[in-house]
């Protein structure tokens, strides 16, 4: 039978179903039972600590460094710094997820809840409308501890918050709240990657699951491609070593679904623009070659990036590959299942 595109990811979806989730759990990693297992945040509530930490949270609201920008603006009296967020949170949707990382979305979906505005405003965003215009409904803290609590009654296995930096301190008073009413999902802190290391240390003990972006290695394509932050790489790996340094590498349960760790993700753009080669070794050497790695292969050229010649084309089967074998070579064993399936079909192109 000739083997087409659309068979070739059928049969690969097939059998690999339960194969790729526990792969991609990381087989070394401790696995506690579910049933055992109780969210950060609840013990440092039970510690008596968590009132605190978010009272110290909100506080920068009034002259807002939650991130490198350190605009100072006081978002309690209605000023707006870069990313043009107001002290409430805006929220654009919230939902199980089912395309994030496989041991987020295990078999009823990661909870997702995708806030509006950004700090980085790429210029080759995929969801210009929300990050870069904000569109979204401006809710209540109160309102957002439910959706937390909607989602769980849904069977999500974690609160996934997109795009939280903005947002953060609200994302603590929510979470407060709804453990009141019960909440008990791992919080997934799902950043872009542009973090103040201060900051970061405020979720110690809050977050269980981390899951930043860190997009360029180089300063120079920072500043060009996402408004001026030319620090970005400096601010990302130094958040990202805080963020390894609390929750450590994956940790899931029986079923291969994550509980706690760091995962970090990395897109490959084309002409080597965002450095995969010394993403991949700075994770070697910087924090473990058991990291979970997600090498993402799905640039497209989206709102504004027609303007800039090199990233104004997809990313080609070689640059993919290479991608993935410098990881390889890096010693990086734990890279998202997703990738290794993503090669399998690269490799395969001349089938079809
Ligand atoms: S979160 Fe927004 S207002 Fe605050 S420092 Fe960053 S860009 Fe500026």
């Amino acid at each position: 039978m000739k083997l087409t595109r659309r068979t070739f990811i059928e049969r690969l979806t097939l059998s690999g179903g339960s194969l790729l989730l526990a792969s991609c759990a990381g087989a070394e990693a401790p696995r506690p039972l579910s049933g055992e297992w109780k969210p950060a945040y609840e013990k440092l509530e039970a510690e008596g600590k968590l009132a605190e930490r978010i009272e110290q949270a909100n506080a920068i609201f009034e002259s807002c460094t939650l991130c490198p920008r350190r605009c100072g603006v006081n978002r309690l009296n209605g000023e707006m710094g870069f990313c043009r967020a107001p002290a409430d949170p805006v929220v654009f949707s919230h939902h199980p997820h089912f395309g994030e990382e496989v041991p987020l979305v295990g078999d009823r979906g990661s909870g997702t809840i995708f806030f509006s505005n950004c700090n980085l405003r790429c210029v080759f965003c995929q969801n210009y409308p929300i990050a870069h215009e904000g569109r979204g409904r401006k809710i209540t803290v109160n309102q957002l501890a439910d959706m937390m609590l909607d989602l769980q009654r849904r069977g999500c296995h974690n609160i996934n918050v997109v795009t939280p930096t903005h947002v953060m301190p609200n994302i603590l008073s929510a979470t407060r709240v709804a453990l009141k009413k019960g909440l008990h999902l791992p919080i997934c802190y799902n950043t872009g990657g542009y973090e103040r290391v201060e900051n970061i240390e405020l979720l110690d003990g809050i977050v269980d699951i981390y899951l930043p972006d860190l997009k360029y290695m180089d300063g120079e394509q920072a500043t060009k491609y996402s408004a001026d932050a030319s620090d970005y790489p400096e601010m990302a790996q130094e958040a990202i070593s805080e963020m390894h340094r609390q929750v450590g590498t994956l940790v899931t349960d029986e079923r291969g679904i994550a509980l706690r760790g760091l995962m970090v993700r990395h897109l490959v753009m084309p002409n080597r623009v965002s450095g995969t080669r010394e993403f991949v070794n700075w994770v070697s050497n910087n924090l473990s070659k058991d990291t979970y790695v997600n090498i993402m292969s799905q640039y497209r050229v989206e709102h504004r990036a027609f303007e800039y010649p090199k990233i104004a084309r997809a990313i080609t089967s070689e640059e993919y590959l290479e991608a993935l074998e410098w990881a390889e070579d890096a010693g990086l064993h734990n890279l998202d299942c997703r990738s290794v399936a993503r090669r399998q079909i690269f490799q395969r192109r001349s089938f079809f």
